[in-house]
């Protein structure tokens, strides 16, 4: 909802030149708790000219930072990982409240993107160039990773601690500056997540905030000193972003939208495995690129059904902040109406509804709450919309093959690549899944196999647009410029005369 800038509720400012800024805007949009509907503050759909100010004040900061000593940079991130550890209740309190989740998954939604920032200090061991010596008579060559300029990072609104710290970090401790444009719906941990970095000593200009939507997002694509841009969010709006920005000859990677199966062998420890997809199914109420939304049981495990659900069944759904809760509220009544008229879609396409969380069992003083209970839809085929759709909910749809074969051809004829999982407890029934399943990330009695930053995200196909993916390795060469130094110095008169021909000598 866009309104007028009228009511009392507090703004989030704009991060430019190291100074929170009140928007000179006139759209404002509410956050608003999603268990409760309180208007928490207020967001600006920031203009151009304050992207603009931001992509300006992040080009006057490169001048300096891309020069600043890696000791330098990365003690300001291990001052700021200290600095997130020390406000980890705070961050996390603040996290539930403008997105719903529990807070000890909001405590691990801070906690998976502080691990990059603990990467990042070790900057000086990940940006290394390499040398050969001698590549012809008296010539060295070697490289240098430099950074690029400014960089952009486009968030979405289900990671909002996790995903930003997946960006910025890096493209700060590669000697880059930034500009941030964080989701509109719950911006406000992330910008407490930037004043701690601006407090952990990343200089004025180098990290800068903007807000907004489309128009905002837009913008960044266009910008002309913006070098390149990390996006992660639906595959809609990340394909328009990849070719918007590419086309105004930037480097772009996108991470997007996803449909997760875990293929469930009768051979799998059925308690573990049942825990295990329940809780990669629903926690944060199904809203994660990584969530299971798909099992496929394969062969006996067909019988495992009604144990998934009366387990399923005893799951709480409820507010972030109470105590017990498993499952948290909808992102918004959008969102709500959205995964509601999913299931039913689902149901009118044949699907079986085995458990339905559409009015959930609430405590009570939750009415107000976008809440969707667990939903398990069996019988689930290809070709509908629930299978085919990525659902962003706590629905949990059961397809059926016969063979691990049947279950990989499945999957690999989805679009999607971003995860999956596969529960066994054959070594070789596993090794086959990993060397034949066409998905970027795959667990193999992990349910959601996101990797630690020692290695990257690497989500695939429709998932997926840019060759290099966000943190870990990858990221060091998103973030710089591969130069290559050929070089030789003459230590004598000796003329070889001169040469005409391509080699060196
Ligand atoms: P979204 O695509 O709606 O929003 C992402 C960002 O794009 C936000 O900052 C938003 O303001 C902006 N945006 C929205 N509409 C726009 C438009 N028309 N033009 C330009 N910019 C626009 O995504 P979301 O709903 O915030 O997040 C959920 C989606 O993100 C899911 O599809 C999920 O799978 C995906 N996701 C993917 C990953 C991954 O790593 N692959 C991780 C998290 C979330």
């Amino acid at each position: 909802m866009t309104t007028a800038h009228t009511a009392t509720a507090p703004f989030v400012p704009l991060l430019i030149g190291g100074r929170l800024i009140e928007s000179q805007t006139t759209h404002w949009t509410d956050i608003v708790n999603p268990a409760t509907q309180q208007v928490l503050a207020r967001v600006p759909m920031a203009t151009v000219a304050e992207v603009d100010a931001a992509v300006q004040s992040a080009a006057e900061a490169f001048k300096t930072w891309r020069k600043t000593p890696i000791g330098q940079r990365s003690r300001i991130f291990l001052k700021y990982q200290q600095l997130i550890r020390e406000h980890m209740k705070e961050l996390a309190a603040m996290l539930t409240a403008e997105q719903g989740k529990t807070l000890a998954d909001a405590e691990g939604d801070v906690f998976r993107g502080l691990e990059v920032v603990e990467h990042a200090a070790g900057i000086g061991n990940l940006q290394l160039g390499e040398l050969a010596n001698n590549v012809a008579g008296g010539v060295d060559t070697y490289t240098l990773l430099q950074p690029l300029g400014v960089c952009a990072g486009i968030t979405p609104f289900n990671f909002p601690a996790m995903i930003p710290l997946w960006m910025f970090p890096m493209a700060i401790a590669t000697g880059n500056t930034f500009v941030l444009k964080p989701s509109e719906q719950d911006p406000m941990v992330t910008m407490r997540l930037c004043e701690l970095a601006m407090e952990a000593g990343v200089p004025p200009g180098v990290l800068n905030v903007v807000h907004g939507a489309e128009e905002v997002v837009n913008a960044i694509c266009d910008h002309p000193t913006i070098k390149a841009i990390s996006f992660v969010g639906s595959t809609r709006v990340g394909t328009h972003v990849y070719q918007r920005a590419s086309l105004a000859g930037k480097r772009v990677q996108c991470m997007m939208g996803a449909k997760n199966h875990a293929v469930v062998l009768p051979d799998a420890h059925q308690e573990q495995t049942i825990n295990a997809l329940l809780g990669a199914a629903f926690g944060a109420a199904g809203q994660r690129c990584m969530a299971v939304s798909v099992a496929v049981l394969v062969g006996a495990a067909r019988q495992w059904v009604p144990a998934l659900v009366e387990k399923a069944k005893t799951l709480k759904v409820g507010a972030g902040d109470a105590a017990g809760t498993d499952v948290g509220p909808l992102i918004s009544c959008a969102a709500k109406e959205r995964v509601t008229r999913l299931i039913g879609r689902g149901i009118e396409e044949g699907a079986r509804l085995a458990l339905d969380g559409r009015q959930p069992t609430l405590a009570s003083g939750c009415a107000e709450g976008n809440y969707v209970g667990p939903t398990i839809l069996a019988g689930v085929k290809p070709g509908m919309s629930v299978y085919d759709e990525e659902i962003f909910g706590p629905v949990l749809c059961l397809a059926e093959a016969e063979t691990l074969d049947d279950a990989i051809a499945m999957i690999n004829a989805n679009p999607n690549g971003n995860g999956t999982a596969v529960f066994t407890q054959s070594g070789a029934a596993a090794r086959k899944f990993q060397e034949e399943i066409d998905v970027g990330q795959v667990g193999i009695n992990v349910p959601i196999p996101v990797p630690v930053p020692l290695f990257s995200f690497s989500g695939s196909r429709a998932s997926k647009l840019g060759d290099l993916g966000p943190y870990g390795k990858q990221v060091v060469l998103f973030y710089t410029q591969t130069k290559t130094v050929t070089a030789r110095w003459f230590d004598d008169d000796t003329s070889g005369g001169v040469n005409t021909t391509i080699s060196l000598k």
